[in-house]
């Protein structure tokens, strides 16, 4: 009896071990930068998942979901299709983030997310891929976020994060700031600043689909400041960024 069931393990434990390995597998990701209309977006973190937590920035949840409602809104009124992986305060397991985003065919995927360190001076935006295809979206990410006034270049790297690793299609990683720097923690929680960074990506986005100079979000940011006398962003004084 013992030999059949050191039998059955010796036949039937490798098989299932192989079946379980071809469920994580690393996805052939299709190319659809050029084409896609749907962006699946999805906020960092949630639910008894905090993120990063600080003095100066407060829970890294609570700034992504802001972020990326915000995000979202812009998109669907630049006419893309729009797939929130949460909208509220709930925990996602990253496996059900990957299958939401690869149930949503030609689209790509975005995921936000704020930075965080021991080291308090550091600051700055990066935006992490896997795939190749996705290089090009992050570069485009990477810039645009780099016209925001006083903002610093983390560069644009390469990663195994799962959500990134398993993605069936162009997905990229942004980090808004560093949640432990004071200028930055403190821009993301400001409205304001977030807005901005929904701004600076979407039109990223818009521009990866269809081009230079289609994105028209920024008239209308125009048009609000002008109403506005208030400055937008950037009320913490440039001194405080080091
Ligand atoms: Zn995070």
């Amino acid at each position: 009896m013992l030999r059949l069931i050191q039998r059955i393990l010796f036949f039937a434990l490798p098989a299932l071990l192989g079946a379980c390995a071809i469920i994580p597998r690393a996805t052939v990701t299709k190319n659809t930068s050029k084409t896609f209309n749907t962006v699946v977006v999805d906020a960092g973190h949630g639910g008894k998942d905090n993120g990063a937590y600080r003095r100066y920035g407060g829970a890294e949840k609570v700034a992504t979901l802001d972020v990326a409602k915000r995000l979202d809104q812009k998109l669907r009124e630049s006419q893309l299709k729009t797939v929130m992986t949460r909208s509220s305060d709930v925990f996602i397991p990253l496996d059900e983030r990957v299958a939401i985003e690869n149930a949503q065919k030609n689209s790509i995927f975005v995921s936000i997310h704020f930075n965080d360190s021991r080291q308090r001076g550091i600051h700055g935006f990066e935006t992490y891929y896997h795939s190749a295809g996705s290089a090009d979206l992050a570069y485009r990410i990477q810039s645009k976020l780099m016209t925001i006034p006083r903002s610093a270049n983390r560069g644009v790297h390469t990663a195994n994060f799962r959500v990134l690793r398993l993605a069936a299609y162009p997905a990229v990683l942004v980090e808004c700031g560093f949640l432990s720097n004071r200028a930055e923690g403190g821009e993301a929680r400001d409205s304001e600043y977030r807005e901005l960074l929904a701004e600076r990506i979407a039109e990223a986005i818009v521009e990866e689909r269809y081009g230079p100079g289609v994105y028209h979000g920024s008239a209308q940011e125009a048009a609000t400041q002008e109403q506005s006398p208030i400055q937008g962003p950037g009320l913490v004084p440039a001194t405080l960024r080091r």
